[in-house]
């Protein structure tokens, strides 16, 4: 593998009395696209989740980019990590949701514009510039003055992905982007994933129950059950000959 970018330490998540991630440990390489499939409650939002900061850790450690996630050094041991830390490693990682979450009283070129100017000091002008890129890039270069009301939901979240984008994170997360679709609107959303793997070397992590698009999207899969990895490897092996009885019941209901 590649050096990796995002390394996953004897992570554990429980929520009271349920533990939702058990003791994982994996590591996802520069540029890697991996895909995270399973059966729902199996623990694979979480991941995404932990990894944006939105939620923390009952134990472990993960490290991005080399750096402590949730953790700092001071002197010679780690700390946890303070706001600033946290928004510095947060700027790593730009993360697409199933529901869109647009702002909704802003056009689509402001919800693109929005947070590189206020979050990184960027220009209103450069702003706009390269967000005019990103919505041309994702096709919606023409709607860029409508707003997200005048939007069908494919449209939405190929501006959402725009947005993502445009705060020019190393590591993208997707969180079932599709599931909130139209079926005639899937295929639009995935052709813009499928370009963005295509085209640029962002590392990037998916949560689908698109086997499909998984398959033909990931370097890697991962199948998760109950919060622990049951198999992983390339889709050419998991979708093909998946070696264990979970993969196998999981692979024959869903596709
Ligand atoms: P998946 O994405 O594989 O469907 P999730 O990561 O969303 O699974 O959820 C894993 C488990 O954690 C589920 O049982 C879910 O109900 C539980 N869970 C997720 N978030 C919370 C929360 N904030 N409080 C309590 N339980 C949660």
């Amino acid at each position: 593998m590649a050096q990796p970018l995002i390394q996953l330490e004897h992570v554990t998540k429980r929520f009271g009395d349920l533990t939702v991630l058990d003791d994982l440990n994996f590591e996802v390489g520069a540029g890697e696209k991996l895909a995270l499939i399973g059966p729902s409650g199996s623990g694979k939002t979480t991941i995404l989740r932990i990894l944006m900061t939105l939620d923390d850790l009952s134990g472990g450690h993960i490290l991005v980019d080399g750096e402590q996630l949730f953790h700092m050094p001071r002197g010679e041991t780690l700390v946890p990590a303070d706001e600033k830390h946290l928004h510095r490693m947060r700027a790593k990682i730009g993360m697409v949701f199933q529901h869109f979450n647009l702002f909704p009283h802003k056009c689509v070129l402001d919800n693109v514009t929005l947070a590189p100017i206020l979050t990184q000091g960027v220009t209103p002008d450069a702003a706009n510039k390269r967000a005019m890129e990103l919505l041309d890039m994702v096709g919606m270069a023409e709607k860029a003055t409508a707003m997200p009301s005048q939007l069908s939901g494919g449209q939405k979240q190929r501006v959402a992905i725009a947005r993502a984008l445009a705060l020019q994170p190393k590591i993208m997360l997707f969180d079932e982007v599709t599931s909130a679709l139209d079926p005639e609107l899937v295929e639009e959303v995935l052709a813009v994933m499928h370009l963005l793997a295509r085209e640029t070397d962002m590392t990037m992590l998916l949560v689908t129950h698109e086997m499909s698009f998984a398959h033909d999207f990931a370097d890697r899969i991962l199948f998760f059950d109950r919060g622990k990895i049951v198999e992983s490897g390339p889709p050419s092996e998991i979708f093909v000959n998946p070696q264990e009885e979970r993969t196998k019941a999981f692979l024959k209901k869903v596709v």
